[in-house]
């Protein structure tokens, strides 16, 4: 037998934030009073919070100790040449303009770049970069690989640019109407999966043979620099900060939001490699954000950003990152709960359709089993299927979209493994008795992003989870309980 070795957290805990334990009974009411919509949950309430990873990472004591060193000038703080250095060092872009966080960046390079009538393509969309390619006149085009949709194809690099889908739109539009590829990174709406350094390379000389500028989404390059060292030929030798800066060496600049891979609870920024391009972003960042060397940021935001993106490449922080959603993904599979493969980069995600086989869609399965999923234990997760996907904006019918998922997002070295294994217990004893969770229907249906303030109510009865046997979770003694 070969000795087994046990996996562990690359850190320990020096400062602990306490968890609210509660029944079952407070959390039916707690759902209940939240139109079993898990967005309107207080998070006093929750137990595991795995709604999503922006912004939700705990810092180190280096990032703390950092934020005391703000510098808080209005203009050419310390904290700005810092995170400039480190962006230099570890992305390689020549010109770094901070903002608010990453819609700040998109905000601005949209506007800059895009003409209306334009066509900006991308390997899938994202919700908030879609949102500002629109407002600025563009048309958003899709042109990553089919297999990206679908949730049983076990494709190591489902990220991908299909290649031909890009070549037919620069011929069917014309290069000139293309201001730029938007390149994402471990795709968040794909389920957080890897583009191949191979395709990536392939995507960018294809675009600058057309003179088509390309622009990375690198809010998730670090995750995705992980994958490539573990997945694609000739790359495991390289350390994570080699691959980083080769992936962003053969694009143009790119717009990052620091939520997510640099370890902070607010920021992002914005680079080019382009003198003009820079400029013109610099003065568009006075009007919208702040000044160029801020962007709507303390002084302290920016250093914890800085030290953040140098703990981000370290190999054993990234991966035991990746290593605890594997972890979880990986209790869920082996207890044969259905879930997206490969697992990605951020989180699970459960497919509701096959775990609700009983409930119509109609009766959104995937909002039913996110609700009944904390009424169970206490864990938040979040629904991607028909309530997020909206209504057709012209026959106003629902949309179905392929996948009806709920998303368990896992944020960055906040929880232990011993919270994962309490969250794969949740979900297999849900499943095993999945025949007891009941669809729901809306109460209240907001006409934008309806996902985020709907309120819904159990088709039948009052609960959204008929068992009879209430089973608690043993309850650690709370503060103050004298013992
Ligand atoms: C979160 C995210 C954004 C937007 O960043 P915010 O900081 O939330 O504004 C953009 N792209 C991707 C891939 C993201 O995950």
């Amino acid at each position: 037998m070969p000795r087994r070795h046990s996996w562990a957290e690359p850190y320990k805990i020096k400062m602990v934030e306490h968890l609210r334990m509660t029944t079952r009974a407070e959390r039916e009411e707690a759902i209940r009073e939240a139109g079993f919509n898990t967005f309107l949950l207080r998070s006093e309430d929750v137990y595991i919070d795995l709604l999503t990873d922006s912004g939700t990472s705990a810092m180190s004591d280096r990032q703390w100790a950092g934020l005391m060193m703000g510098d808080e000038a209005y203009a050419g703080s310390r904290n700005f040449y810092n995170l400039e250095a480190a962006v230099r060092r570890f992305y390689g872009y020549r010109h770094v303009i901070p903002t608010h966080q990453g819609r700040g960046a998109e905000h601005i390079l949209s506007i800059m770049c895009i003409k209306p009538g334009d066509f900006v393509p991308g390997n899938m969309y994202f919700t908030t970069t879609k949102a500002h390619q629109e407002l600025a006149g563009a048309t958003f085009v899709d042109v990553i690989i089919d297999e990206a949709h679908d949730p049983q194809s076990d494709l190591p690099f489902k990220g991908n640019v299909d290649l031909r889908k890009l070549e037919a739109l620069i011929k069917r539009v014309g290069a000139g109407r293309i201001p730029y590829l938007c390149l994402q990174t471990n795709v968040n709406m794909a389920g957080g999966q890897p583009i191949s350094l191979e395709n990536l390379k392939a995507t960018c000389d294809l675009c600058h043979r057309h003179g088509i500028r390309v622009m990375m989404d690198a809010t998730r390059a670090v995750e995705n620099a992980y994958f490539i060292r573990m997945r694609e030929k000739g790359q495991s030798h390289r350390t994570i900060a080699d691959i980083l800066l080769d992936m962003c060496s053969h694009t143009d600049g790119c717009t990052n939001s620091a939520k997510k891979d640099s370890l902070v609870n607010i920021g992002g920024w914005l680079a080019v490699n382009d003198d003009d391009l820079a400029d013109k972003a610099r003065n568009l960042v006075v009007v919208y954000e702040g000044l160029h060397t801020y962007g709507g940021l303390a002084g302290r935001d920016m250093e914890a950003m800085a030290i953040g993106i140098e703990e981000s490449v370290q190999l054993d922080h990234i991966r035991a990152r990746i290593g605890q959603v594997e972890y979880l993904g990986n209790a869920l599979v082996r207890a044969g709960v259905p879930i997206v493969r490969p697992i990605g980069g951020h989180g699970i995600f459960v497919d509701a359709a096959r775990f609700l086989p009983h409930i119509p869609r109609e009766e959104f399965p995937a909002q039913a089993l996110a609700a009944a999923l904390y009424v169970q234990s206490g864990v938040r997760a979040m629904e991607r299927g028909a309530v997020s996907a909206g209504r057709h904006h012209d026959t106003g019918e629902n949309l179905f979209p392929k996948l009806e998922l709920i998303r368990l997002t896992i944020p960055r070295r906040v929880y232990t493994q011993a919270h994962m294994d309490v969250t794969a217990e949740a979900v297999i004893d849900l499943y095993e008795q999945a025949e007891n969770i009941v669809g729901l229907r809306f109460t209240f249906e907001p006409k934008h992003l309806r996902f985020f303030q709907a309120r819904f109510e159990p088709v039948v009865g009052a609960r959204v989870l008929r068992t009879e046997t209430i089973d608690e979770p043993v309850a650690v003694g709370a503060m103050g309980d004298g013992i």
